[in-house]
């Protein structure tokens, strides 16, 4: 069966049809993976293969690093970058799978002469930035890679403007990384920087519980009044992508990829494909708008195993949590103490854990609304 049938006949794949809710398609993907091009397994091949006939995706970016780890003075070469564009394009087909091709813009504190952490690669002088890393991508090909090795791109400023021209978008990655300076940046470019990955606050791992705060850091972007959107990866470096980012599309194809992606009308998931719709007011996910009354919250969940807890946030705080102990679940919550300017996004878990023992989460893109004066 091609993608493009499974996208209509998997119910999970149609948001709610109803009279005006059947404009978007809800498409799955994974946003961030490495082939032996930098520090990871396999060829690109075995990456857009394994996204398109294992994981059965409908898009895939492919995001090696611009830096390969623990060779200092690596860099990916011009071919590879022109490698990873050109097998995108071999892969790509509209209305079945969309490939993308990206990389990883690798900040390290190493970078800077002052990195005191260890030894530095003195690529620029003074104290060192904790930029993190972001993931860039683009539809059409771009011949120069903007690298977080040269010092025109050196910055998350810099990289937006570079990467807006030629309409390209930016994620920031995985935000418990080297994490201080990750969201300094101009609230303009947010524009291009659309989205930051989200993960649980604590993961297991091997029978070992992490810190993660995957969730707490980029809620805190959101706290401090960042605009961001919600989307994850597996960041696999064994040719592994799976599910982990949901966009809403009106079909499938880059642009319309881009365009979802690009007004964050996307979530996360850390495993299972759990559906979700959230509105407010008839609002999608990834919107801002002004209320003149209470703002009234839909969200409707279709899980893929029991729903242990759906959680409205808004503004930092829980506003309002249910346990359904359902696959489905349907609510519809009104915002009675509203009065000023929130974000609102949704947090669902399942009953269901993966091997390690998490138990599947998504998260929404949020909303943002304001009192109308
Ligand atoms: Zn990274
Ligand atoms: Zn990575």
């Amino acid at each position: 069966m091609t993608v493009a049938l499974r996208a209509v006949l998997v119910p999970l794949a149609i948001i709610f049809a109803g009279p005006a809710l059947g404009q978007y398609l809800t498409y799955w993907g994974d946003v961030h993976g490495h082939t032996a091009l930098s520090d990871g397994k396999g060829s690109p091949d075995d990456y857009f293969t394994h996204a398109r006939d294992v994981a059965k995706l409908d898009f895939v970016i492919l995001t090696d690093h611009d830096f390969g780890n623990g060779r200092p003075n690596w860099r990916m070469p011009k071919e590879n970058w022109a490698l990873i564009q050109e097998k995108a394009d071999r892969y790509n087909a509209d209305g079945q799978f969309v490939a993308i091709g990206g990389y990883e813009w690798t900040s390290q504190g190493k970078y800077w002469a002052g990195f005191t952490n260890g030894p530095s690669e003195r690529l620029f002088p003074g104290p060192p930035k904790l930029y993190n890393h972001k993931n860039v991508y683009f539809t059409n090909r771009v011949d120069y890679l903007f690298s977080a090795k040269d010092a025109p791109y050196n910055n998350p400023n810099a990289l937006a403007e570079a990467v807006g021209r030629r309409g390209g978008l930016i994620q920031n990655n995985h935000p418990d990384v080297e994490e201080r300076d990750q969201f300094d940046y101009l609230p303009a470019n947010a524009a291009v920087i659309a989205n930051t990955e989200i993960y649980p606050d604590n993961i297991l791992h091997r029978g070992k519980s992490y810190d993660a705060r995957g969730e707490e850091l980029a809620r805190g972007f959101l706290d401090r009044g960042g605009r961001t959107g919600f989307v994850a990866g597996t960041d696999t470096h064994d040719g592994k992508p799976a599910a982990r980012t949901a966009v809403l599309a009106r079909e499938l194809n880059r642009a319309a990829i881009f365009e979802a992606l690009r007004h964050r009308r996307n979530y996360a998931v850390n495993h299972a494909r759990i559906g979700l719709d959230v509105r407010i007011d008839g609002h999608f996910m990834g919107e801002e708008f002004e209320a003149s009354g209470k703002p009234r919250i839909v969200v409707d969940v279709k899980g893929t195993d029991k729903i242990e807890e759906i959680a409205i946030i808004r503004s930092g705080a829980t506003l309002f949590e249910v346990t359904p102990k359902s696959r489905d679940a349907h609510i519809e919550h009104t915002d009675d103490s509203f009065g000023g300017s929130y974000y609102y996004y949704v947090r669902v878990i399942q009953a269901d854990r993966d091997e390690h023992g998490n138990r599947s989460h998504a998260w929404s893109s949020p909303i943002w609304v304001r009192q109308r004066r």
